[in-house]
């Protein structure tokens, strides 16, 4: 276990369906903290970027047109374990294959646009944090129950 930051990503359908509140409240439990948080309109290139990894994949351009068909909120996120736990909030990619009581299980209707993005590793963490946000957009700060799960 380590204190980690994760990058996440709330996806069109998020705002569009105005889902920002319900999905943001499941992310501020279980010991995890925003340290960053912005609304924008992700550029196209930015978008091929992040997602460089499906390039050449039959959903790639699809996925390209749909994060940058409206604003989304990009965040960071710190805690223990982080970037697994909220791969595990978030659910599977496929909503039909999504847990009941996982961010994508209960909001999701397609895997084409399935509301929302978690890092998948301390790698893609990083580099996807570098692409969205500069250094001194990361906020550190204390919560009043840091104290209760040291
Ligand atoms: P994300 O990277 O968005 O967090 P993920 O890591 O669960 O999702 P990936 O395999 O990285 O899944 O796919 C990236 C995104 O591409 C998915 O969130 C989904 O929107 C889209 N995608 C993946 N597989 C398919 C597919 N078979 N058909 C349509 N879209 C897909
Ligand atoms: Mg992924």
């Amino acid at each position: 276990m380590s204190c980690e930051r994760t990058f996440v990503m709330l996806k069109p359908g998020t705002l569009e369906r105005r889902l920002v509140g319900r999905i943001l409240e499941r992310l501020e439990n279980c010991c995890l903290k925003i340290i960053a948080l912005k609304l924008m309109r992700i550029p196209r290139d930015l978008a091929e970027e992040h997602y460089a990894e499906h390039r050449g994949k039959d959903f790639y351009p699809p996925l390209i047109d749909y994060i940058t068909s409206s604003p989304v909120i990009v965040m960071v996120i710190e805690g223990e374990n982080s970037i697994a736990k909220v791969r595990k909030i978030a659910g599977a990619t496929n909503p039909m294959e999504a847990l009941p009581g996982t961010i994508r299980g209960d909001f999701a209707l397609t895997t084409k646009k399935n509301v929302i993005h978690a890092s998948d590793s301390l790698e893609s963490a990083q580099r996807e944090i570098n692409l969205f946000f500069k250094e001194e957009e990361l906020i550190d700060y204390e919560v009043p129950n840091e104290k209760w799960i040291r």
